[in-house]
This record gives structure tokens, C-alpha cells and sequence, in this order.
């Protein structure tokens, strides 16, 4: 049974599954490749790593630190693998490519495969059309139950975890269920209305977003809890609801990386090549990174970020689109930077989010933040600001009025080509929400 973004012991089909038909065994693989690559961070091992630790309270996890063909040959050799179990991933791009390495090598080898569904995703899907009912089933299922008293494989060392430190947020099955029992019952009373200041955010928001990324917690489980609680308390009602939509938004844009995996490299609509790629300026990049551009809010979001590991959705786009309009930046290096400062970075939601708050989608409405409006919205007293930014905000890298005017004009030169109509509607086809247009307000969001 492999072990990759799935850490958990509730609600595990392939865990469940694999139990039913003798000896498991439990395998997490430190892929070196994968740990070392421009998305990946040491907060995101932190709290893999605590999460594992936790795991290994109720389960003989075993831990091997290689590529996974090697490990998995390895164990073939010595132990026999009679079937390899794991849930479907949908995940970066070395991650598919070594997964389809994995299905190759197993089909050499005789050994059956099982890849179940687990984050509300569907494998090969082959229209849009009707994939919301697909979704709803996938979650109404019964949850697997978890399973207990699972011996060790006599004379198989489990191993030693590489080295970590604590996480940013705490790791493990028993924090997510806090996390989600304290945001059904206390925190998230008033979520619809504190989600997009970071003054209220960090407390009202669910903060689930690192135990779904690493399935400490399952999509099912966690829907299933939030239908029990609207059912319960009938006053939380407008905010329960809107966390049920983003649990759906969140396969919504998994989908989108499971049917195009190349979207974390290359723009939705191709039309928009070439658009900021020759204005790459290091100097920007870099005030971006350190907090240092000059605008309160910006500056402020980036430094909390990188201090928690966590900022809001509201802020994520403002800092996004300042990087892609207000300093014109091809979206790639810093949607890697972002990457590494979010503890819950999921490949699927982190690059069709960024390409759209940056306007390479094609089908979604231009939205560039003004980083003033949203600290007069989000911030009017400026104690946001002051608290990240104590020095005092430094003088402005560009200027506002100039930069938004500048992008707009960009971006429209570029639409007005003749095959964006017909790329932008291939997006729609293949990627684009069946859902009514919401309204304006809310067209940030959905796609
Ligand atoms: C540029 C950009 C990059 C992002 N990268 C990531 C990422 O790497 N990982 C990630 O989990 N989220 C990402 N998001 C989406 C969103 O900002 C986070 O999911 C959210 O802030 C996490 O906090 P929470 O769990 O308290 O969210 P809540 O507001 O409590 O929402 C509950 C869950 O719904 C899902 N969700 C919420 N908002 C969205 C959304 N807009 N789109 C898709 N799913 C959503 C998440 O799984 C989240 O945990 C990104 C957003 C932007 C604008």
C-alpha cells in the first residue's frame, strides 16, 4: 500500500481494500527527486513528516528514502509484492511521469495495480458535461473504515524518517480533526463574512487547506461533517454553505491539472505566449519575494505568509495579480515561489489559480487588485500592515495608475488576436465550470 498525499487511516480505500486480502504493507518513499524540486519546500516535508509520525501511532508505516522504482524492485526481490495498492493522485508533473513509470513497470512485472479515487477528481474523464453528479457520488459514498491492528511484515525494517523540523502548522490525522471540529463548532460561524480580511482569515477561515493537500483528512469525510452540521445548526448555515462550495471548487480545479497536466508550465490558452516573457525583471521578482514593493498590503500579506506558511484566498490573489499586472511577470518562477511558502500547496488548485488570477485562462473576467482598495476593504485601520510591516512601508516600485493602465492595454493587444476566440472556448469546452455564470462579485472565483 503506497502512501503519497493520502496520510491518514479513516476513510483509506486502498488502505481497506488492500486489508481485506492478507499481509499490507504500509509504504512511504522520500522520493529525492521530488523533495528537490523548484515546488517543493522543507515546510511541506514538516508537516508530511509530523503527519507520518502520527500515522505510525495506529499503523507499521514503513519509510524508505530512493526513487520508487528501485524501492519498489527492491522489495520485490526480497518480499514478493502480490498487488500495490494506492489512491489516484493528481499531482505535479514528475509526479504523473513517475506514476506512469510505476504502471509500466507493474505491468512488466505482473503485478496488479489498484488506483482508487479519493480527492472528488475524475480519471479519464471525457466531458465536462454531468461531472458535478460524478463528484456528488464520489462524495456520498460510505467512508472506508479505518484499519486496526495491522501487523508489521516479520523481518522488514520500517526505517527512519529524514530529518524534519516542526511544521508551520501541525501535521497528523488527529490535528485535522481538530482543525475540522473546531471550525464546524466555533471558528466558522461567521466564515462567509471574515474569509477575506487577514485580520479575521487566519481564525475563521477552516485552515483545512494543508490537511487536504497531504489526506490527513478526506474531501469525503470532511463534505459528509459539513452536511451533518447545516443539517444541526441551521444558523450557520450561509457560511456552512460557502465552505461546501469551495470544498467542490477544490476538485473543480484538481480536474482541471488530472485533464491537462500541462498547465503547470504552460499558459490555458497558448495565444498568451510570448506576453510577459521578454519584461522578466529580477529586481521586481525579488521585491516581491522579500516583501518589499512598497505597497502595505502586498508586502504585508507576503511577509505573513512566509512567516505561517498560510494567507487567505482574497490575498493570494492580490498577490498574484500585483506580480502579474503591476510588475508584468511571467507567471512560472513565481508561482513556484508561492509553491514553496504554502504549506498546503496542491499542485491542481496552485496553477490553474494562478493562470487565472493572471489572464492567461482566456475565459475569465481581468481582475487586477488595487493593493490600496484592498487594505482600505480589508484593512481600514491599517493594523494588518503595521503588525508585518513594522518599519513602515518603503517607497513604491511602480506606480499604481501607470502599471494597471499599462497591463490592460497589454493584455487587450493580446486578445485581439484572431485565434483567441476559438482557444478561449476550447478552455471553456474542456475545462470551464457547467455552472450558471455566477454573479460579478464572485467571478474571481470559479471558471
Ligand atoms: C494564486 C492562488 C494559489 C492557490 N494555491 C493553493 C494551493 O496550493 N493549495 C490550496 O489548497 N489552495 C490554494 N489556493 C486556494 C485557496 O486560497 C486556499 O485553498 C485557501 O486559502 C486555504 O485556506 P482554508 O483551508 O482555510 O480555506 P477555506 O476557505 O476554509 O476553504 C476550504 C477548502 O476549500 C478549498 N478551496 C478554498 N478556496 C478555494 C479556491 N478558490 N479554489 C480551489 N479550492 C479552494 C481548499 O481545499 C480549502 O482548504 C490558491 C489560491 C490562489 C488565488
Amino acid at each position: 500500500m503506497w502512501l503519497k498525499r493520502d496520510l491518514r487511516n479513516r476513510d483509506h480505500a486502498p488502505l481497506f481494500e488492500a486489508a481485506q486480502r492478507g499481509p499490507v504493507l504500509p509504504l512511504y518513499i522520500y522520493e529525492p527527486s521530488l523533495w528537490s524540486a523548484p515546488d517543493a519546500a522543507p515546510r511541506h516535508w514538516n508537516f508530511v513528516a509530523e503527519s507520518l509520525q502520527d500515522l505510525r501511532r495506529r499503523l507499521p508505516v514503513a519509510i524508505r528514502v530512493g526513487e520508487v522504482l528501485p524501492v519498489l524492485e527492491e522489495i520485490r526481490r526480497t518480499q514478493g509484492i502480490a498487488g500495490l495498492w494506492a489512491h489516484e493522485e493528481t499531482t505535479n508533473w514528475l509526479a504523473y511521469q513517475r506514476d506512469r513509470a510505476v504502471r509500466r513497470w507493474t505491468r512488466e512485472m505482473g503485478i496488479p495495480f489498484v488506483e482508487l479515487p479519493g480527492t472528488g477528481v475524475v480519471r479519464r474523464l471525457r466531458s465536462r458535461n454531468g461531472w458535478a453528479g460524478a463528484w456528488e457520488k464520489l462524495m456520498g459514498l460510505q467512508p472506508a473504515p479505518a484499519v486496526e491492528g495491522l501487523s508489521a511484515i516479520p523481518g522488514f525494517a520500517l526505517g527512519d524518517l529524514p530529518r524534519a523540523e516542526a511544521a508551520l502548522q501541525q501535521g497528523g490525522e488527529a490535528a485535522a480533526w481538530n482543525t475540522l471540529e473546531s471550525f464546524l463548532h466555533q471558528r466558522g460561524r461567521n466564515y462567509a463574512k471574515e474569509l477575506s480580511s487577514p485580520l479575521t482569515a487566519f481564525e475563521s477561515c477552516s485552515r483545512l487547506s494543508s490537511h487536504l493537500a497531504w489526506g490527513t483528512i478526506s474531501m469525503r469525510e470532511t463534505i459528509q461533517a459539513t452536511r451533518r452540521r447545516m443539517e444541526e445548526a441551521p444558523e450557520w448555515k450561509r457560511s456552512l454553505r460557502a465552505f461546501d462550495a469551495r470544498l467542490h471548487w477544490r476538485s473543480h480545479f484538481m480536474q482541471k491539472m488530472e485533464d491537462e497536466p500541462q498547465v503547470e508550465f504552460r499558459n490555458f490558452v497558448t495565444a498568451f505566449d510570448g506576453m510577459r516573457e521578454p519584461h522578466w525583471n529580477d529586481d521586481y521578482f525579488a521585491a516581491w519575494c522579500e516583501g518589499r514593493t512598497g505597497y502595505g498590503m502586498v508586502d504585508a500579506c507576503m511577509r505573513a505568509l512566509r512567516a505561517t506558511g498560510w494567507i487567505n484566498f482574497r490575498m493570494r490573489a492580490m498577490l498574484v495579480s500585483f506580480a502579474s499586472y503591476h510588475l508584468w511577470l511571467h507567471w512560472p518562477k513565481p508561482a513556484a515561489f508561492l509553491a514553496q511558502q504554502f504549506t498546503d500547496y496542491e499542485p491542481g488548485i496552485h496553477y490553474s489559480q494562478f493562470q487565472m488570477q493572471s489572464g492567461t485562462t482566456g475565459i475569465n473576467t481581468l481582475r487586477i487588485y488595487s493593493p490600496d482598495k484592498q487594505a482600505e476593504d480589508h484593512d481600514p485601520d491599517g493594523e494588518f500592515v503595521r503588525r508585518w510591516v513594522p518599519e513602515g512601508v518603503g517607497p513604491r516600485i511602480v506606480e499604481h495608475g501607470v502599471a494597471y493602465k499599462l497591463a490592460r492595454e497589454r493584455m487587450a493587444a493580446f486578445r485581439r488576436q484572431p485565434e483567441m476566440k476559438l482557444q478561449a472556448k476550447a478552455v471553456q469546452v474542456k475545462h470551464g465550470s457547467r455552472k450558471k455564470p455566477p454573479p460579478r462579485s464572485r467571478q474571481q472565483t470559479l471558471f
